[in-house]
Order: structure tokens, then C-alpha cells, then sequence
């Protein structure tokens, strides 16, 4: 029989997990003739969310648990549960609920029918403001223009993976990185199937993304996928000379042929500060690539982990 591992990425989750496994096992029981396994990815959560999960592991050894040493993030919890995860396909979600578990059974019924990839896509997203809406956007916007990776807009990390693609996604071996971002890299062209999906309000608790994270995580994505930043910065490198330039031939002229010297320190202040801040974009630029490179030569471990499992039990004989 057919095994489908769902890898639930959970921190400071506590609320959350006896409402989630309630919801899942009621879909999971729909679905014939595939087994599954519930992996829970505790990352180093500080509250109780590592005890509901073995509250769970005790009564159903469906449950099994990777245990992460800290909070190594949502990229590389998902990544851990992947590593761990035995299935013939994977199922990524959130803990939640903001990805229900009722659309788990079309996306095993896709996968059982010949697709590879289920993906989900948020046609509406109750939980976000109109600005938040704005600035995804945005942000999408720019990523995609600055990176030959596309990464589709709306398209949370809620999807079906076949083994063949986990397999390809366990190839990689980046620290920084962005499993969209990834996952449209592998994608494709065929056998990819979308479910849409209104997302809904967390069950409990808030998002572990302020403005922050969100804008370091945006940073990221467009220097993981993409080299043009740089580019961008020598073609603001020599807009500045140009300026510049340009300036310079106007005092000249002022001075030496129309005999009407420009007063100076204005002009000056205003080149400087302009030259400057060119310098200063493209230093930032350098580093954020430079800074990618030191992290990344070191090849440490992606994360460290427990890997929690119940034991069939033995049979007296
Ligand atoms: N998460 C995680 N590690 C982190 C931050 C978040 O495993 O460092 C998990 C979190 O518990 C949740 C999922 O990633 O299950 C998505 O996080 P969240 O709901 O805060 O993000 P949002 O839905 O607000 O974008
Ligand atoms: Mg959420």
C-alpha cells in the first residue's frame, strides 16, 4: 500500500495541535487504501507544543515527531520533516489550520489519479490586511522581475510532493533557502494539478513573521534565485558617473565659456551626497551576496535534530 507522510512545520503551536489532528485524522479516514504519517516538526518551540505532540505520539503511532534543537526557521523545519519523512509523497502544512485538512483527500486523489505535484492557491486570505495584500504583492512583483526563478504569487507552501521531487528537492543543499522558490525551480511543465483554497483565520495564537522577518525573508528570496541585484548595481554605479559627469561639464561651462560661475556649495553637497549613496546601495548590494557566500562555504549542518517514533509494540507470544 501507498504511503503519504504529512509534515506539519510547528513553533510555539500549542494551541494549535489537538484542533489540527482532530481535523486531520476526520479527512485522513476518508481516504482508502493509502496509509499515512503525521510528522510533526517541533522547532524548538518554547512552549507546549512539544508536549501535545507526544500526547498525540502516545495514543496513535501514525504520529512521529522531529524534535529540532532550536528554532532553525520555517524554511529548514519543513526541509527536516522532508529528510525525515518516508512517504511516497509528502504533504507540507502549517499547524495552524490556516491550511484545512479538508482539501487533503483531492490532493491525494490527484496524486493517486497520476499528478506529481499538488499545489494550492489562496484565492482569498481573510487573515491579511488590504497593506499586507499590497506589499505581497509588490514583492512578488519585483522577485519575479529581478530573478529567473517565476515564484507564483498566492501559492503558500500547502502542497502535495511525489517522491521523485522530493528526491530532487533533497539534492539541494543551500542553508538560505526558499522551498517556492526551489520547487518552481524543479517544476514540471505536466502532471502538476492546483486546488484553490480559502485561507482562514489562525485557529490560535499569531504569525511568526513581523515586518521584520518578512522583509529579511524578502531579501533573501531575491538574492537566492537571482545575480541581477548586482548588475543593478553597476548600472546605478554608472547612472551616478554619468550625473556626475554631466555636472561637472556644467560648471565647466558656466565658469570658463558663459563667464557666470555657479556658487558652488550647493551643487557640491548635492553630487556628494548623491555619489555617496550610490556607493553605498551597491556596498549593501555586495554584501548581502558576500555575507551569502560566508555562510554558505561553511557547509555546516542544516539543522539538528531528534528523531521521535513509537515502536510497534511487541506482541506477547
Ligand atoms: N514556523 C516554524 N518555524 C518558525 C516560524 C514559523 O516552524 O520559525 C511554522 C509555524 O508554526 C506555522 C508555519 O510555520 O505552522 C507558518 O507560520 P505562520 O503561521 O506564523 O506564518 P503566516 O501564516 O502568518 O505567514
Ligand atoms: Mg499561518
Amino acid at each position: 500500500m501507498k504511503t503519504v507522510s504529512i509534515v506539519i512545520s510547528a513553533y510555539n503551536e500549542d494551541g494549535n495541535i489537538a484542533a489540527l489532528y482532530q481535523a486531520l485524522s476526520k479527512e485522513l479516514e476518508k481516504v482508502k487504501n493509502v496509509c499515512f504519517e503525521i510528522l510533526f516538526v517541533d522547532d524548538g518551540s518554547k512552549d507546549k507544543t512539544f508536549s501535545e505532540v507526544s500526547k498525540l505520539q502516545k495514543q496513535d503511532s501514525r504520529v512521529k515527531i522531529v524534535q529540532l534543537k532550536r528554532n532553525f526557521g520555517h524554511e529548514i523545519a519543513m526541509t527536516a520533516g522532508m529528510d525525515y519523512a518516508k512517504g511516497d509523497a509528502v504533504i507540507f502544512m502549517d499547524a495552524d489550520l490556516q491550511h484545512p485538512p479538508l482539501y487533503i483527500p483531492q490532493m491525494v486523489q490527484y496524486w493517486l489519479d497520476g499528478s506529481e505535484i499538488v499545489l494550492t492557491k489562496r484565492v482569498d486570505n481573510v487573515a491579511t490586511s488590504r497593506f499586507y495584500k499590497l506589499c505581497a504583492k509588490s514583492f512578488y512583483w519585483l522577485l519575479n522581475l529581478l530573478s529567473d526563478t517565476k515564484i507564483p504569487e498566492s501559492m503558500p507552501d500547502f502542497r502535495l510532493i511525489d517522491r521523485k521531487y522530493v528526491n530532487f528537492l533533497k539534492g539541494f543543499n543551500e542553508q538560505d533557502r526558499l522551498f517556492r522558490g526551489l520547487l518552481s525551480w524543479i517544476m514540471p511543465n505536466d502532471k502538476v494539478k492546483v486546488i484553490d483554497f480559502k485561507a482562514p483565520n489562525r485557529f490560535s495564537g499569531k504569525t511568526k513573521y513581523n515586518f521584520i522577518k518578512s522583509m529579511q525573508l524578502a531579501i533573501n528570496s531575491i538574492t537566492q534565485f537571482s545575480v541581477r541585484p548586482l548588475h543593478l548595481a553597476t548600472y546605478l554605479g554608472l547612472a551616478g558617473a554619468g550625473c556626475s559627469l554631466a555636472l561637472g561639464f556644467y560648471v565647466i561651462i558656466e565658469r570658463f565659456i558663459r563667464h557666470n560661475p555657479t556658487p558652488g556649495y550647493a551643487t557640491i553637497v548635492a553630487a556628494v551626497g548623491f555619489i555617496g549613496a550610490v556607493q553605498l546601495i551597491t556596498l549593501g548590494i555586495i554584501g548581502e551576496y558576500i555575507g551569502k557566500i560566508h555562510l554558505e562555504v561553511k557547509k555546516r549542518p542544516l539543522y539538528l535534530a531528534d528523531f521521535i517514533e513509537k515502536k510497534p509494540d511487541k506482541k506477547a507470544k
